[in-house]
């Protein structure tokens, strides 16, 4: 339930709305806006009756949110959702960023020189995977303890945070001690004891799309996450699964605006996964830009040939480079500062 105030309610009446909420029960989290507070209701399991609120001083309106996402949606927090991660501002109004690294992290000398070179032109985060949720049991799982040790000499040589994922809530403070962002993947975007077990860290929360979860499902797992105390969670589009075999997944680009209208949280695109195959994702990283994205994370490895996961859709080092060129123009024409 979303208490909306009137735009001169004093803050005694304010005061008087949360202490009403409190001895319902109910937790009352305050949002001040421009024109006026709301103060949203939570911890309810279903209907609330709003008789000895509603007619309290002060209160314009009482919205019922049936929506399965309350503290991710745009009503909580209109102005939009910035995340921080070292210097760089992620979400509403900032320059789109760059994520881009391995699928995996296999050796020392690939991460090192996939980070000092996409670092060099213009990546903001390298991404990597020390953990990895393969499809099989016999292919390449990951270098685990050691794949995150070199994150962090990667971070080190290069100054670029880390993104990499994390596949179980025991792992989570493992992680935590090398990562920047903490990504949870398409498959477990409803482990909900992970999702439950990163409400709890402040770090950012990088959330995948399930391949065959609904916007609804996406966002009603990013409130797992915020509603535990942890707010900053980035939302991923990663493709999705349908009838089309051409590419890995299809890309759905309309949630880019979707999702800005539904929610305040930041949202970026991997182009990588999304389409599977290389020579599609400087086009749909574009797009993605245009369409009003957060940011983009691809894979780049120096020899995907070599690579022992997602080498077809991996961008060479030069791939990348060329990418970038574009990327940063249309990042300029778009009005932001490069
Ligand atoms: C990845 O980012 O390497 C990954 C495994 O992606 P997804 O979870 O989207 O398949
Ligand atoms: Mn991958």
């Amino acid at each position: 339930m979303l208490i909306v105030m009137h735009h001169k309610a004093s803050r005694k009446q304010i005061d008087t709305v949360i202490a009403a909420v409190r001895t319902m029960g109910l937790k009352a989290k305050p949002i001040p806006g421009s024109q006026r507070t709301a103060i949203g209701v939570l911890g309810n399991k279903g209907y609330i009756d709003d008789l000895s609120i509603r007619d309290l001083p002060g209160v314009k309106e009482v919205i019922h949110v049936t929506k399965p996402y309350k503290m991710v949606s745009r009503d909580f927090h209109p102005k939009g959702t910035v995340i921080k991660v070292a210097n760089i501002e992620i979400g509403a109004g900032k320059r789109p960023i760059v994520i881009a690294g391995p699928c995996a992290v296999e050796s020392e000398h690939q991460i090192i020189r996939t980070a000092l070179a996409v670092k060099r032109m213009g990546a903001d985060l390298l991404r990597g995977g020390a953990f990895k949720p393969r499809t099989g049991p016999h292919t390449f799982q990951g270098l685990e303890r050691e794949g995150l040790r070199l994150l962090s000499l990667a971070k080190k040589k290069s100054g670029l945070p880390i993104v990499t994922e994390v596949m179980t809530p025991e792992n989570v403070a493992l992680v935590e001690e090398h990562a920047d962002v903490l990504q949870v993947g398409a498959r477990n975007m409803q482990n909900f004891d992970l999702l439950k077990e990163l409400g709890r860290i402040r770090k950012p929360v990088l959330l995948k799309r399930g391949m065959s979860a609904t916007i609804e499902e996406f966002l009603a797992a990013a409130e797992y996450i915020y509603a535990e105390g942890n707010p900053h969670v980035i939302l991923c589009e990663r493709g999705i699964r349908t009838f089309e075999t051409a590419t890995r997944n299809s890309l759905d680009l309309s949630v880019i605006p979707l999702i800005n209208e539904m929610s305040h949280l930041p949202v970026i695109i991997d182009p990588s996964h999304a389409t599977g195959k290389r020579s599609l994702v400087p086009p749909m990283s574009m797009a993605a830009l245009v369409a009003g994205a957060h940011g983009i994370m691809v894979e780049v490895h120096p020899e995907p040939d070599k690579a022992l996961s997602d080498g077809p859709q991996s961008l060479t080092i030069e791939g990348f480079g060329k990418m970038m060129a574009k990327i940063k123009s249309l990042i300029s024409f778009l009005g932001f500062d490069r």
